[in-house]
Formats: C-alpha cells, structure tokens, sequence
C-alpha cells in the first residue's frame, strides 16, 4: 500500500486540507482521511488533483511534428494539405516505430499530468493495406508501449473502410487503415487477446471513423461489437467535411448521429467544433462526451467549440491531445477557455458562481475523460483508480495561493512543469517532474526519427 499526504487535496465534494489518500494494492483509493498528521512514510504532495484521461490520440502523428507548418502546393493551405503530408509520411512506419513513439506520447502524456491515453487506434496494416501475419499486430505494439510506460490504457480499434461518403475505395495512404466490418471483427478480437496481458485498468471500446469513413452498416456493426462501450467517433470537425455530409446524407452529421444512432453515455464525439446551437443542444443532452483537442483544433484552424451552449444544457466534455504535436494538459484548458474569451470579448468564460475557471475546467476534464474513456476514475473519491497528479508548489507565484486559486495560478501562468507526480491507477510512473523511464524512451524515439527523416 502506497499513503500519499497532501497540503491540500481536490476530493470528489471539494477542497480539504492535510489530506491523507491511500492506494491499495489494486491500484485503486483506499480511505481518505483529511485535517489528519502526516504519516511517516508518506510520500508528500503540495497539491493532490486526479489526473484526467486524455480522451483521444494518434500516437504515430507525433512524428509529423515540426513539419506540417509550411505553406503547400495549394494556394490556401488547409486540413485536406495537411492530411496528404500525413499518408505519405506514414507510409514508411514499421510496428517497431509506432511503438517507440507511441511510448514517447505516452510518457509525455504522463509527465503533463494526463493517467490515460485512449487511442484512436487506426493504423493496423502493413505496406500496401498487407494485413501482419498477427492481424492486431500494430495494436499489440501500443500495448507493449504502454506496459512500459505504465499509462492506463483504453484501446480504440478504429474501423475505416471507404476513401469517402460516396463509398469509393481506400486510395494509397488510406489503405494501412482499411477493414470492412467482417474483417474489423477479428481485429477486434485478436486486440482484445493482446489488452488482456495489462494491468486490470485497462480498457476497450471501438471507433467508427467518421461519417465519411463508415457507412452505416459498418456502424451498426461497430455499435454492436463495443457492447456498454465506449464508441468513439470523429463528428464536425471541418466545414468541408459538414458539407459534404449534408449533400450525400442530406442532414448535417449531428443532425444525422441524433436521428439515426442510439447516441447515450457511452458515446464521446470528438471535435464538435461544427454545430449549430441546435445541435450544441440536443447532442449535450444524449449525455455523450465532447471530446475537445484544443491545441491541435487551433493549429488546424477548425473553429471554436460552444462550449458555454453545451454546459448551459448540461453537456460534459474532456481533453485529447489528438495529433499529439504537443502535449500539455494545461495548455489545452487554458486553451479552450480563451477560445471562448476571444469569440465572446468575454473573461473567464467557464467559470461558475462556486467554481473558478481553472476548477471547472480541471474538475470537468477529469470527470468528462474517465466517462470517455470507460474507466472508473475521474475524481479523487474511495474504490476510484488511483489516477492522480501532485503539482510543486508553484514557485514564488504559488505564494499564498490554495484552492480554486492554485488551479487557476497552475492553467494560466504556469505550465506542466509544475507537474511533480503522476500515479495511474496507483503506478507512480512520473516522480520529481520526470517518467521514470524517460532516457530509454526518449533515445528509442530519437532513433526513430533520425532514421525516418533519413528515409523521408
Ligand atoms: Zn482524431
């Protein structure tokens, strides 16, 4: 058993002070004990947050950082540029490249305070659409990586069969990610055979692609296999993509996913940055998670989320890195706050009358990521994963600052240095600011990407 102890601790009803927190040998919060004297072998904590799921990620993308910000062939560059960049890049990954750099975003994701990875897992064949001879190869790979770097996993398996909404074939690029549902289900299973060898924290869902990547037989197929979930899917992201829906579909895609899926709990819709109010409204109210990536919805210029419209009605939501370009939990919260300050001449735009900007924020993303990701965690309470993160004590501008105000002092003037410890269901991975294992992954990963720079 591991007893932290805390000056101050977010619990699931609020701040308390001095708090004693025990993880069990499960991984899981045992008895929490505030206004109580440090026990001897403690391991102190400024400040004890849970640590929040980070609800959607493209591991491999992460080689592509640096290179995506020059202007293309096209006289205005766009999202469709970006993704040509994208196919041909990944056209030269093996099994043993996804999985360092699946292992550098999982570490980095653990030392910016995330428990979590929940991968929209897409990139399943060799060369040429070739199947491995293990059909979930590259799934068994981001598992490997995520045994050594002890993240919480939530597997997504993704199915995508056609190049677009008029059915047509996977061209090169595509072909890596193509199953039709029969196949989808062997990968399914076979992935699921490889997820069985983690930790009991971890967890499967599926993702249908996207309206223009599944029909909806492959939906409902999809639908079928993930069972109490959870199912992901790409939603609104771009305005050409909700054209293109409404011209062969005839209803915009929420219009579309509200009529004809069975939308619940179980469901988080990534990038909803394409809704109308309507829409805002009606998809907050199936209970399904926002799934917002903040930092990569600014670099590919996709729009502004409603975020107060989906609050106002109720809606939850939670924070993916997506591309995974960078990593940084604290960005992405201030992120999206100042989106909605910007498109509103507003100031702190989340915040409520009993919660500062930076709590609603945090709070919200934890409780929104655990929902999404199908794992009982999502806030600091007894019999949760013990998925937490302790901030240092934030230097000369944590000066006298405690509660709602340490939040606010960490996402707006500060950054993920100030991230001290993370546990993931109780794996102490990242201690003193630093993943444990943080050389072997981060020279596996260079290794990576001096070769593919040599190839590319
Ligand atoms: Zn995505």
């Amino acid at each position: 058993m591991q007893v932290i102890w805390a000056k101050q601790a977010l619990l699931g009803d609020g701040w308390a002070r001095d708090v004693s927190v025990e993880i069990d040998a499960s991984g899981r919060i045992g008895a929490i004990t505030p206004d109580s004297p440090r026990p001897a072998a403690a391991h102190l904590a400024e400040t004890l947050l849970p640590a929040p799921a980070n609800l959607h990620s493209h591991a491999f993308q992460r080689a592509m950082a640096g290179l995506t910000e020059r202007r293309g062939p096209d006289p205005r560059d766009s999202f469709w540029t970006w993704r040509r960049l994208m196919y041909r890049f990944l056209d030269q990954l093996t099994p043993d490249d996804v999985q360092a750099i699946a292992a550098f975003v999982q570490m980095e994701m653990l030392e910016a305070g995330y428990a979590t990875n929940v991968e929209f897992h897409y990139l399943h064949h060799g060369a040429n659409g070739q199947p491995y001879q293990d059909i979930a190869e590259m799934a068994a790979r981001i598992t490997a990586a995520s045994a050594d770097t002890g993240i919480g996993l939530t597997l997504l398996p993704v199915l995508y069969s056609y190049g677009g909404l008029d059915r047509r074939a996977l061209v090169a690029g595509q072909d890596r990610f193509g199953n039709d549902p029969d196949r989808f289900a062997q990968l399914y299973e076979a992935t699921a055979r490889h997820l069985a060898t983690l930790p009991a924290d971890s967890a499967m869902g599926v993702a249908p692609h996207s309206l223009r990547a599944v029909d909806r037989h492959g939906l409902e197929a999809a639908i079928a296999l993930a069972g109490p979930g959870p199912i992901h899917m790409h939603l609104a992201e771009q305005i050409a993509e909700v054209d293109e829906v409404q011209a062969a579909l005839g209803a915009r895609p929420v219009e579309w996913m509200l009529a004809n899926t069975p939308l619940d709990t179980r469901w988080c819709l990534i990038h909803c940055t394409q809704m109308e109010p309507h829409e805002t409204t009606a998809l907050a109210r199936t209970g399904a998670v926002a799934g917002l990536c903040p930092i990569t919805e600014s670099s590919l210029g996709d729009g502004i989320f409603d975020a107060l419209r989906w609050r106002a009605a109720g809606g939850r939501f939670g924070i993916g890195s997506d591309s995974n370009i960078r990593i940084a939990l604290s960005e992405e919260l201030r992120t999206l706050d100042y989106s909605q300050r910007l498109r509103d001449h507003s100031r702190a735009a989340l915040a409520e009358n009993a919660r500062s900007t930076g709590r609603v924020l945090l709070e919200e993303a934890a409780r929104g990521g655990a929902q999404a990701a199908g794992r009982n965690s999502g806030a600091i309470a007894t019999g949760l994963w013990a998925d937490l993160l302790a901030l240092d004590d934030l230097g000369p501008d944590g000066q006298e600052r405690t509660g709602d105000m340490t939040l606010d002092t960490w996402i707006f003037a500060r950054d993920d240095r100030s991230v001290r410890d993370v546990w993931a269901a109780g794996r102490h991975m990242v201690q003193a600011g630093r993943h444990i294992r943080r050389e072997d992954i981060t020279a596996s990963y260079a290794r990576v990407m001096r070769r593919l720079a040599h190839e590319g």
